[in-house]
């Protein structure tokens, strides 16, 4: 069956953005992030795409990882929000995993269970983002009470919360905050999400873990010459389904919200808010028709949204419309709908296939 509505997802441009990744940053390794899908792109291929480059992967919790082993992937996989119950941290030995831990409570865990030095464990400190991680203070009796159970810790990360903003002081506080609780335990650092690797030099430590970057979009909130090379991997398209002339005055789609102030031509395009387009997104938002920028009129429906084509020369129904990707900025699309583009990419709904270049 033909379909309309595709994410086509350009392997090679996430290899580059891998490439400048760890050409950004020399000294350190980079750890794919790869949670969620890899953000939309399909977690599956695009492990299979990096895992010549990439040393190790990252993803949220234990099933991604189990996923990964599934589908054959060998290289080490580390696990962001660590594991809750003895079964899982069983899971995680057997699959050769290895595990953030932010909680005395889940040290305390692992303390009781059988398992010990084969499990790696990433030792998470909260600098100042307070969402995960052991208080600064805990860390270092944390550490001696993980080593003197015979386990393997094999690094100290913590995570920032502003990088994404070169004006904000947050981020040289939660460094400054780092480097005095890590000082003494002579191990690896991690610290680097796409933005410290971007924007913060001063964060580049044994292991970066990118995520945002991989996919091609700067998560910065204002322009840095470092994202310069980096290309979007994913182009949302769909078709042209249906085409009209609306004359001035009448109204487009449900609640009526666009009006047309002069004779339109207004094209019907397959794709609504069930296939992750943002309902949110309002009328002006940029979509591309060969070549030529379409702006989004009315309200975004389930499996439809309209566009206006008024100057469009030679267009028809079963033209490709793009949403996003090298044409239309999906961060552009996520300004418009007052989120941002990490939002977007993960709900690029289950239901749109993807397709894979090359
Ligand atoms: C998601 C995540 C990353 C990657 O962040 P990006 O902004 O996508 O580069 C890195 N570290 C942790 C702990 C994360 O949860």
């Amino acid at each position: 069956m033909h379909r309309k509505t595709v994410a086509v997802v350009d392997l090679d441009a996430i290899r580059e953005n891998y490439a400048l990744a760890s050409a950004l940053a020399p000294q350190s390794k980079n750890i794919a992030v790869i949670k969620s899908n890899a953000y939309g792109h399909g977690i599956v291929r695009v492990a299979e795409a990096l895992q010549e480059i990439a040393p190790a992967f990252a993803v949220a919790n234990i099933n991604e990882a189990l996923e990964l082993r599934s589908a054959g992937i060998s290289r080490p996989v580390l696990v962001l929000d660590g594991a809750n119950d003895i079964q899982e941290y069983e899971e995680a030995a057997a699959n050769n995993l290895q595990l953030v831990v932010h909680t005395v409570e889940q040290v305390s865990q692992l303390l009781k269970s059988r398992l010990s030095g084969d499990l790696p464990l990433w030792l998470k400190v909260d600098s100042g983002m307070h969402r995960l991680g052991l208080m600064p203070d805990d860390l270092k009796s944390t550490h001696d009470r993980l080593r003197n159970g015979g386990f393997n810790v094999a690094v100290l990360c913590t995570h920032l919360a502003c990088a994404d903003s070169v004006a904000s002081g947050a981020t040289k506080q939660q460094l400054d905050r780092f480097k005095a609780c890590v000082s003494g335990l002579d191990l690896p650092l991690s610290i680097s999400n796409s933005a410290g690797i971007l924007a913060w030099p001063e964060s580049h430590a044994d292991w970066n873990r990118p995520g945002y970057m991989l996919y091609g979009i700067s998560p910065m909130t204002t322009e840095v010459d470092t994202a310069a090379g980096l290309r979007a991997a994913m182009t949302l398209r769909s078709e042209i389904v249906a085409i009209r002339e609306v004359p001035a005055g009448e109204s487009v789609g449900y609640g009526a919200t666009w009006t047309a102030t002069e004779p339109s031509v207004i094209g019907t395009v397959a794709i609504g808010y069930a296939d992750g387009y943002p309902r949110h997104a309002p009328s002006g938002t940029p979509t591309l028709v060969n070549g030529q920028i379409a702006p989004l009129v009315g309200t975004v429906s389930m499996c439809m949204t309209s566009i206006d084509l008024t100057g469009h020369q030679d267009v028809a129904i079963g033209n490709s419309v793009e949403l996003w990707g090298q044409g239309v900025c999906v961060s552009e699309v996520a300004r418009c709908s007052e989120t941002i583009a990490y939002e977007l990419l993960t709900r690029v709904a289950a239901c749109v296939p993807r397709s894979y270049t090359p």
